[in-house]
């Protein structure tokens, strides 16, 4: 049985749900101990554990450790099961963190699946809906992943009560090389308000205008419907020719539009200053794909610690090695 630090290098949970995706994958068995030991509060939360309840399920798992709380998990693998999965979060946990530790595996499997996940779309610090719409699922498309992807309604923190559906189809995921990103087609800002004043929106979407100098025609307002709220995000495309990055802002009761929207402005101006193609969060979730599709190689702006820790845990599952190394347009990442 492979055994896991859950506290090395980022620690968070994605080390959770990185073994938990290569586990069902490698059909190895792992023990993680030391879950999130260094956030507060330490082990798993509920989110994570939905993660863990999901992957179980599409492989008839062995679980042992899975409550809120726990700093030990023992998970191992039965065969992949493809199928209608209906996973419910119990709360505004992120939905798309969960379809990213089943997406992968479900690639692999010889029939179709669908998975229905409840429970947050656009959540703080995870990959909101559209970022897995725009930026993530077409490069799995360019590596042969045969995925749709579909919102069926939006779930802000704290109230949940957001869906997606996506339907897996297998797949044969070969290499991709993403060295430069090409030529910028199209950047636009999406503003969106639920069950709050639309001066909300407006004030951010102002601030994206002027920090980014874009033109009204590049900024839109949507007001989603009150019962989905209260919920408030920015979200910023730049959509070059070979690669789309997402860059967001999530609205947070006590902290004013202007911030929200600066913040997002600011990582989307650091990213069209750079030539890299590949920006920060994407970095680390291609990490996964590119080690099942026999490897593959990209250039990103910035090695975050997140970067560094799914190399580990892909190395740890894999005979793959991920070799990281500065270049003049930024980082290379090699997966061998
Ligand atoms: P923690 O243990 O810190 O509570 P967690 O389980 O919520 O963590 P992390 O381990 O931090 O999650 O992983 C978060 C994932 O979400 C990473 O893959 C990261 O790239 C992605 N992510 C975070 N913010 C964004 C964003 N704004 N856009 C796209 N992806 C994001």
């Amino acid at each position: 049985m492979l055994l896991i630090d859950g506290s090395e290098g980022e620690g968070g949970g994605q080390i959770v749900r990185s073994s938990l995706s290569l586990a069902i994958h490698t059909q190895q068995a792992f023990r993680i101990a030391r879950i999130r030991a260094n956030r507060r509060p330490p082990g798993l939360r509920r989110q994570h554990l939905a993660a863990v309840r999901a992957a179980a399920e599409i492989c008839d798992a062995q679980i042992e450790g899975d409550e809120v709380g726990s700093h030990e998990l023992i998970f191992r693998p039965g065969k992949l099961k493809p199928a209608h999965h209906t996973f419910s979060i119990g709360t505004a946990g992120s939905t798309t963190l969960v379809l990213q530790t089943v997406l992968t595996p479900l690639l692999f499997a010889d029939q179709p699946s669908t998975v229905r996940i409840s429970g947050g779309t656009h959540n703080r610090a995870s990959p909101p809906f559209h970022f897995l719409e725009r930026a993530f699922l077409p490069l799995l498309a360019r590596m042969g992943a045969r995925v749709e992807l579909e919102l069926l309604a939006y779930g802000f923190y704290p109230r949940g009560g957001g869906e997606i559906r996506a339907r897996i189809a297998p797949s044969a995921l070969r290499p991709i090389h993403l060295h430069e990103r090409g030529a910028l087609r199209r950047a636009h800002a999406d503003a969106y308000v639920a069950a709050l004043p639309m001066h909300i929106a407006e004030r951010e979407l102002a601030v994206v205008g002027r920090m980014l100098e874009w033109s009204p025609e590049q900024l839109s307002l949507h007001a989603l419907p009150n019962d989905v709220g209260p919920g408030n995000v920015v979200m910023l495309t730049l959509d070059h020719a070979n690669v789309t990055e997402v860059f967001t802002g999530f609205g947070e009761r006590g902290e004013r539009a202007e911030a929200v929207a600066r913040a997002a402005a600011l990582e989307a101006r650091a990213y069209l200053n750079a030539s890299a193609p590949v920006g920060p969060y994407l970095a680390d979730q291609l990490l996964l794909p590119l080690a099942l599709a026999g490897g593959g190689s990209f250039v990103t702006t910035q090695v975050t610690a997140h970067l560094r820790s799914n190399a580990l845990v892909v190395e740890t599952f894999t005979d793959r090695r991920i070799r990281i190394e500065p270049q003049a347009s930024g980082h290379l990442v090699v997966c061998e």
